[in-house]
């Protein structure tokens, strides 16, 4: 397994709530809660830093854009002083249409970052309305140029499906208007339904109407199909690229290597331990600022709980997983570890949701287990065979 570390950095302040949104994150902080924030992230990095190599770093949010070069500059600074930056590290930022200028994206650039991430969501205003999102689709057309224009030549585009009262080609249409700005990689989420959210109360409530499965599964297939069409090469679940611009920092989760995460709610997972921040923003600066470590939950993982959550991740995975990497990681083949399932997995197998193949390749040869298109609809099934 590789020691090459990627890192996470939440960044938890939105202009306002979006209507389905239950992330981390908070609406209309100020400068000086920022400032502080940013101090806390630096020194939390400070005290956790240790020399790693480092070939992803992911600003995730929230709203990453929401803070100034020089504010982001100094979590930078941070991780070069305590990690082991790699020549061609990945450094995405999360950001929303309409909250950055030529300049800002400048600023970022100057400090190697090299990838940028919209959460563009659509290309229909009614329904960014719907979903209260702060910007409007010629918004995210015009980040886009401007991405462009200040040399960026990675960027992903996220989109979402099976929004209450969103049309096949409503959905369509935002897929074309999508394609035509030309991003290196697109992420596709059908909308999930959080309790609690003002979208789910206007469920609730028999405002808004849900779509119904089959139609989520309608636009879930047509928007692979149409995506594939315009070179966009599935390789996640949700998730299509052109050819080697697929997201490094994501594959880390989803192949089970070492994470770092920093700020708050942040996750990591190195060498099987799992363990978090809390989710406080007044006890995690609090934390730092008495220089104790903000970290709230810890958790090692059992072998059979990472084997299954390899499973779990790998399986999102259109490659699927090395069924001998899982034998030499965990010390058992699948059907050592898994005996109960194997008849229902034979099942899966018949019905084309799941394939095993040997692979030959250059040096050893290895047997994949993955999901086919249509096995991805049923993935939860399947997956909770590894329970
Ligand atoms: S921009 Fe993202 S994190 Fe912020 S409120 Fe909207 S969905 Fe939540």
């Amino acid at each position: 397994m590789s020691r090459t570390l990627g890192i996470y950095i939440h960044i938890p302040f939105c202009v306002r709530k979006c209507n389905y949104c239950d992330f981390t994150s908070l609406a209309g902080a100020d400068e000086e809660l920022k400032q502080r924030y940013i101090t806390c992230l630096s020194k939390q990095i400070q005290m956790e830093g240790n020399g790693r190599p480092v070939d992803s770093v992911f600003f995730g949010g929230g709203t990453p854009s929401l803070l100034s070069p020089s504010q982001l500059g100094s979590v930078m600074e941070a991780l070069r002083r305590e990690f082991s930056l790699t020549k061609d590290c990945e450094i995405t930022v999360e950001a929303n249409p309409g909250t950055v200028t030529e300049e800002s994206l400048r600023g970022y650039q100057s400090l190697g970052i090299n990838r940028l991430s919209f959460g563009v969501q659509s290309m229909e205003d009614e329904i960014l309305e719907r979903l209260g999102r702060i910007h409007r689709s010629e918004d995210a057309v015009r980040s886009v140029e401007l991405t462009r224009r200040a040399g960026f030549d990675n960027l992903n585009l996220d989109l979402m499906f099976g929004i209450p009262g969103q049309s096949l080609d409503q959905w369509t249409s935002t897929l074309e208007k999508i394609t035509k700005l030309s991003p290196e990689h697109i992420s596709f989420y059908s909308l999930q339904v959080e309790e609690g959210t003002p979208i789910y109360n206007d469920i609730k409530y028999g405002r808004l109407t849900p779509l119904t499965d089959e139609e989520d599964r309608a636009m879930y297939h047509a928007g692979l199909a149409y995506l594939r069409q315009q070179g966009y090469g599935q390789y996640e679940i949700s998730n299509g690229a052109k050819p080697g611009r697929e997201c490094r920092h994501n594959r880390k989760y989803w192949t089970m290597q070492d994470y770092v995460g920093f700020g708050l709610a942040a996750h990591s997972f190195v060498d099987g331990i799992r363990y978090s921040a809390g989710d406080d923003l007044r006890a995690y600066m609090e934390a730092l600022e008495d220089n104790r470590t903000p970290r709230e939950w810890v958790h090692e993982n059992t072998v059979e709980e990472t084997a299954s959550e390899f499973l779990f991740t790998g399986l999102r995975l259109t490659e699927g997983v090395d069924l001998e990497e899982f034998q030499r990681r965990f010390g058992a083949s699948l059907e050592e570890m898994y005996p109960q399932s194997m008849d229902e997995l034979e099942r899966f197998r018949q019905q084309g949701f799941v394939v095993t193949r040997e692979q030959r390749g250059l040096g050893r040869g290895c047997r994949r287990m993955y999901l086919t298109e249509r096995g991805m609809d049923i993935s939860n099934r399947i997956m909770a065979l590894f329970v």
